[in-house]
């Protein structure tokens, strides 16, 4: 067996050391006799792995005890319609900042529900840079703003939180959550899907508090409300109940790593050698403005596309794999989650400098 090195924007890399501990307890969780994915989600084995996971990840984001933490199901895309069929709490007027192609889906899911105000776009930088907060045109009686912390495709990111003054505010965190320590107490609501930086896809976390909950639009479906999920531990129905055991190992992997903290240094490390490389040569670019660019995401063209297609091919060929940059923007991404290691990165740099050095 042999695995690669896999820069994929999601699903995406999980820590080889949480996979083997999933396959070490996959015939028989822990003495139970059984898988976790056979077992009742009300049974006593479930339940410990529910409420350690919700405990690992209370302490590894220090989330505050006014918040309620629900693992949901729907991915990501299914909080961009439940986050305005919460929040409005009879309020017609949302904000949202378009930073790219994932604030544009949300901002798209919103329409139907609110009274979107864009305030603030991107569009005309073709989404390289997040545009100066000084120049948002935020309603402060709107229900709440939203931005995405870090645009997947596009390779923007957030690194600091916008201060919106008493506003709500909403994060779609999906690709860079537990990257980097932030302020949980600074929002309304976080949600992230799993599939880039906590393991599998299909679930997503959700972070909301509390005084939020219980305000679903009149005629939402069940399933929709956050009420419903709170009040029943996320077991209002059969949560995703492997994929919530998955989450919670890599919330004990990132524990060992040393936590958010210790993360966070991993990945600045990680990015920046990246961005050195791709700086320093004239074969290789990033479009995206030095105070905007993702520690996650980071596309970056040839200076020659007709050589597209053989660096995927050499890259393959030495291991590194799903480089290809999303089809809206062409060129190459490497995705670095907490979970591509240091030596994926380096491995990245010295083909890339080798790619470099015989075929510019
Ligand atoms: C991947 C992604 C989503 C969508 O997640 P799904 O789980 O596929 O619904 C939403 N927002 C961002 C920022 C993402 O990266």
């Amino acid at each position: 067996m042999s695995r690669v090195f896999n820069f994929s924007a999601g699903p995406a890399a999980v820590p080889v050391e949480v996979l083997k501990k999933a396959q070490d307890e996959m015939l028989e969780w822990q003495g139970s006799g059984m898988s976790v994915m056979e077992m009742s989600h009300r049974g006593k084995e479930f339940i410990s792995i529910a409420e350690k996971a919700e405990a690992d990840v209370r302490e590894l984001m220090n989330i505050p005890d006014n918040y309620k933490v629900l693992f949901l199901q729907g991915g990501a895309t299914t909080q961009f319609s439940m986050v305005p069929m919460n929040l409005l709490r009879g309020k017609e007027k949302t904000c949202y900042v378009n930073t790219g192609a994932w604030s544009k889906k949300a901002i798209k899911e919103a329409k139907i529900h609110s009274n979107v105000q864009v305030s603030a776009t991107a569009e005309d930088t073709g989404f390289t840079s997040i545009p100066a907060i000084d120049s948002w045109d935020i309603d402060q009686n709107a229900a709440y703003l939203h931005y995405t912390s870090n645009e997947t495709i596009g390779g923007v990111e957030f690194q600091s939180i916008p201060d919106v003054g008493d506003m709500d505010l909403v994060a779609d965190m999906s690709s860079n959550i537990l990257s980097r320590a932030i302020d949980v107490s600074k929002f309304g609501v976080i949600y992230a899907g799993g599939q880039k930086n906590m393991g599998p896809s299909g679930i997503a976390l959700t972070i909301v508090r509390e005084d939020l909950i219980g305000y679903a639009k009149e005629g939402s479906p069940s399933m929709m409300d956050y009420k419903n999920h709170a009040d029943a531990g996320s077991m209002f129905n059969t949560p995703a109940t492997y994929s919530w055991y998955l989450m919670g190992l890599v919330f004990e992997w990132l524990k060992e790593q040393g936590g958010v903290a210790a993360i966070e240094a991993r990945n600045i490390r990680k990015a920046e050698k990246l961005y050195n490389v791709i700086d320093a040569s004239d074969f290789y670019a990033n479009p995206v403005e030095l105070t905007s660019r993702s520690r996650m995401n980071i596309p970056f063209t040839l200076a020659n596309p007709e050589l597209d297609a053989l660096f995927l091919s050499e890259a393959k060929a030495a291991g590194l794999e799903t480089l290809k940059g999303h089809r809206s923007v062409g060129g190459m991404r490497a995705s670095i989650y907490n979970a591509m290691p240091e030596a994926g990165v380096d491995a990245l740099i010295s083909m890339m400098s080798e790619f470099e050095r015989t075929k510019a």
